[in-house]
C-alpha cells in the first residue's frame, strides 16, 4: 500500500533525524529536499557564480547533474559526479542556500524532480519546508515539526560543533530569509499536524508519528 509522509519545519526542529528514522521504520525511502537546494548551492559556489544572480543561478541548476540518494541509512548526494555530502553542510553553502532557494525557476525545477521521485516510490518520507503545501499536498500524513529557538540552536550546534549563540543567530537569519519571500515555503499547510518537539526525545517523536500514521 502506498504511503507518502510530508515532514516540514524549520532547521533544528529535528526533522532530518526523525524523517530518516521514520523511513526506516516503514521500510520506505527518504527524500531530503533541503539537501537538493544545498547541492545546487554547492554547484553555484563551485562555479564561482554569485548566489544573488538569479539568471546565473538558474543556468547552473539546469546544468548540474544531481545524484540524489534516498537510502535513509546513508542518503548520499553527488553533483556532477562529485561527492558533496560534507560540503553541503558547510558554512559557505548554509550561508548561500536561502538566496538560491528564493529563485522561483529553481524551485519549480526541484519541485518537479521531487514530485517525480515521490510518484515512483511506494513508501516515502519527504522532508522540507513546502512539502505539505506544494510538493505533496495529497500526502497520507502531513506533520509540521517545531521546537523553541533555543532547543533548535542547541540541536544544530551539537550536530556541527558550532557555538550555540552564533547558531541561534544564524537560524533566525535563515528563518527570516526563508519566510520573507513571495511564495513562502515555510508557510504551514493548513491541514498539517503541528508537533512541538521541545523537550521530546527522538524515540518519542518517531513513536508519536508512527501512531499518527497507523490511526
Ligand atoms: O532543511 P535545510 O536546513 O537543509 O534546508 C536548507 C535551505 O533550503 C533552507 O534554509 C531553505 O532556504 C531551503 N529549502 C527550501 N525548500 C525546501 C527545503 C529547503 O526552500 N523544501
Amino acid at each position: 500500500e502506498r504511503c507518502v509522509v510530508a515532514v516540514d519545519g524549520p532547521s533544528g526542529s529535528g526533522k532530518s533525524t526523525v524523517s530518516r528514522r521514520l523511513a526506516t521504520a516503514i521500510d520506505g525511502i527518504y527524500l531530503d529536499t533541503g539537501a537538493m537546494y544545498r547541492a545546487i548551492t554547492w554547484a553555484v559556489l563551485h562555479a564561482g557564480v554569485d548566489p544573488q544572480n538569479a539568471d546565473a543561478v538558474l543556468k547552473i541548476a539546469q546544468e548540474t547533474d544531481l545524484s540524489i540518494g534516498t537510502d535513509p541509512a546513508a542518503p548520499h548526494f553527488e553533483a556532477n559526479g562529485i561527492d558533496v555530502d560534507a560540503a553541503i553542510r558547510g558554512p559557505e553553502v548554509t550561508g548561500a542556500v536561502s538566496a538560491v532557494a528564493a529563485v522561483p525557476a529553481v524551485r519549480a525545477m526541484l519541485v518537479q524532480l521531487q514530485k517525480d521521485i515521490i510518484a515512483a516510490a511506494p513508501r516515502i518520507i519527504v522532508e522540507g519546508r513546502d512539502i505539505a503545501s506544494v510538493v505533496a499536498p495529497d500526502a497520507d500524513l502531513k506533520v509540521y515539526l517545531t521546537a523553541s529557538a533555543a532547543a533548535r540552536a542547541q540541536r544544530r550546534s551539537a550536530e556541527d560543533a558550532t557555538d550555540v549563540t552564533a547558531t541561534e543567530a544564524d537560524l533566525a537569519r535563515r528563518d527570516k530569509l526563508d519566510s520573507s519571500r513571495a511564495a513562502d515555503p515555510l508557510r504551514q499547510a493548513s491541514d498539517a499536524t503541528t508537533l512541538d518537539t521541545t523537550g521530546m526525545g527522538i524515540d518519542e517523536v518517531v513513536a508519536e508519528l508512527l501512531s499518527m500514521l497507523n490511526s
